[in-house]
């Protein structure tokens, strides 16, 4: 290694933007064999390495980065998933750069350590191989949990309860598994093939899944823990969406992110023609919001074949929740975006169609509650622009079904779950994680909750410990 502290990351090669708007294959390729190896010479491994301190679930980050740059492959996949059972999701959506990487010591004065696409090149180069070593699994304890919900909460609780022995039995609403990451990211950042891979690993520890399996409707949490489940573990996510509440918005061709992009992802609407979904393809779409999500629907929207797709967002671009990459790539595929704009009226056609969207200019103010500067109408700025598609991407609340038919267990207001700082709720023998306590937050904070969970269920089936 060399000693001279090296400033300059390794760009990750991409697709070009007039390429890529134009199929749903991944963007980002991952870094070759030389480019991993350059940039993991980069790691000074710091004796007290700020950088895990930023992860939430807490990857040993300088260590499989050692291994990485001694091609002793397989130690540093199990560096990783030792900590980490989804390494090929997180590398590629995790915002590193304001967790793990915002941390790291280069970044005091150059580029931090590309920790994320590191984590991706290890993951991937797993995944190439036919038979890889299996973290540790403890012998069985006889205990049963359930776990509902298979999104990165489920998923992480899941893999960690099996590798301490337990029983463990995924239950998951949907005909597949990964929660947001098979029905909301799309395929363009984070294959389906991944998420496949990495359930299957999860599953490889000793982890059932079942599938079509909709807790609340088909069984209750109560007759779970009547019929031999010792404790279950509730990571089912904020499903629900949200609106605008302005009128117009029940039009034709208005559609939340949620369902938007369930048919681009889940209904295969993005394999045309192979499926043929039934979904708008509209010329002039708008995508109402600045998340995420925003930015996932609005890059759909371009690569079905809209003419014209805008943001419109009522902040300013400084106080843009989206991580920062996918901003510039949009931007980069050319998506317009209106900021400080607002819809306040949707008008239809004779069909009932969309076929224009009302807006007002918004004007910055005072900070608000979130620490953001709260938005203002502008006197005199309404106008009406035209458009055939819209996407509402204003955030999600969760779905009550499991909440509203289990009395013991108590919401915020909300609607997520109450729980403690151990994950416990109300409810004696149940836990929760993830989206359905936290909100709309990110994969790793769900599975830091599911990873947290996971490890005070152990402690109590082990012990069998007093609830409160
Ligand atoms: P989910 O992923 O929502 O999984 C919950 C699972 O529970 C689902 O499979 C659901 O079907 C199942 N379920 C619900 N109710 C029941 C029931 N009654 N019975 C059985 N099963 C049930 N985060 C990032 O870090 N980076 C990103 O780039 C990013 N992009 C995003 C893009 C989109 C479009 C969206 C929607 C979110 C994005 N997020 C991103 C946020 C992130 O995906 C979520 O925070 C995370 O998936 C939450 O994980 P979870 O396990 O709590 O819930
Ligand atoms: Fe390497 Fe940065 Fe972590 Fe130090 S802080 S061990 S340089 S990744």
């Amino acid at each position: 290694m060399s000693t001279k502290i090296n400033l300059n990351r390794v760009e990750m090669p991409k697709q070009l933007p007039e390429e890529r708007k134009n199929n749903f294959q991944e963007v980002a390729l991952g870094y070759t064999e030389a480019q991993a190896e350059y940039e993991a010479n980069r790691c000074i491994q710091c004796k007290k390495p700020k950088c895990i301190e930023g992860c939430p679930v807490g990857v040993e980050i300088p260590n499989f980065i050692r291994a990485l740059r001694e091609k002793d492959m397989f130690e540093a996949v199990l560096s990783l998933k030792r900590k980490n059972s989804l390494p090929g999701v997180c590398g590629r959506v995790c915002p590193q750069e304001v967790q793990c990487e915002c941390r790291c010591v280069l970044g005091k004065k150059g580029a931090p350590v590309a920790i994320g696409r590191l984590e991706r090149y290890v993951a991937d180069w797993e995944r190439a191989q036919e038979k890889c070593p299996r973290c540790e699994i403890l012998p069985p304890t006889g205990k049963k949990v359930a776990i509902v919900g298979s999104g990165p909460a489920g998923l992480t609780s899941a893999a960690d309860l099996a590798r301490m022995g337990h029983g463990v039995t995924i239950l998951e609403a949907l005909h597949e598994a990964g929660g947001v990451l098979v029905y909301g990211i799309p395929e363009f950042r984070l294959p389906k093939s991944i998420v496949k891979a990495e359930v299957d690993y999860v599953r490889s520890l000793g982890a059932d899944l079942k599938l079509d399996a909709v807790v609340g409707r088909q069984v209750g949490v109560k007759e779970l823990l009547e019929s031999g489940y010792d404790a279950v573990f509730l990571g089912i996510g904020a499903g629900a969406p949200r609106f605008l509440n302005v009128p117009g918005e029940n039009l034709g061709g208005i559609y939340s992110a949620n369902e938007y992009l369930t048919r681009v992802n889940l209904m295969k609407a993005y394999k045309f023609p192979e499926y043929d979904t039934p979904i708008r393809r509209g010329k002039r779409v708008a995508v109402v919001g600045g998340g995420n999500v925003a930015m996932d629907a609005a890059r759909c929207a371009l690569r079905l074949g809209a003419d014209e797709v805008h943001v419109v967002y009522r902040r300013s671009r400084e106080e843009m929740p989206a991580r920062l990459e996918e901003v510039e790539n949009a931007m980069e595929e050319g998506i317009i975006f209106d900021f400080l704009t607002n819809p306040t009226k949707f008008e239809g056609d004779e069909r009932g169609m969309v076929k224009a969207m009302q807006v007002v200019e918004m004007e910055l103010g005072e900070p608000d509650a979130s620490g953001r500067r709260s938005p203002k109408v502008k006197k005199g700025s309404e106008h009406t622009v035209d458009v055939d598609t819209v996407i509402i991407a204003v955030g999600t609340i969760p779905n009550p079904l499991i909440a509203s038919s289990t009395p013991e267990l108590k919401t915020t207001k909300w609607g997520t779950l109450v729980v403690d700082e151990r994950f416990r709720t109300t409810m004696e023998g149940v836990w929760a994680g993830g989206d359905i306590t936290s909100g709309g937050a990110t994969v790793i904070s769900a599975m830091g909750a599911g990873k947290a969970a996971a490890k005070d269920m152990d402690e109590w089936l082990r012990k069998d410990g007093k609830w409160s």
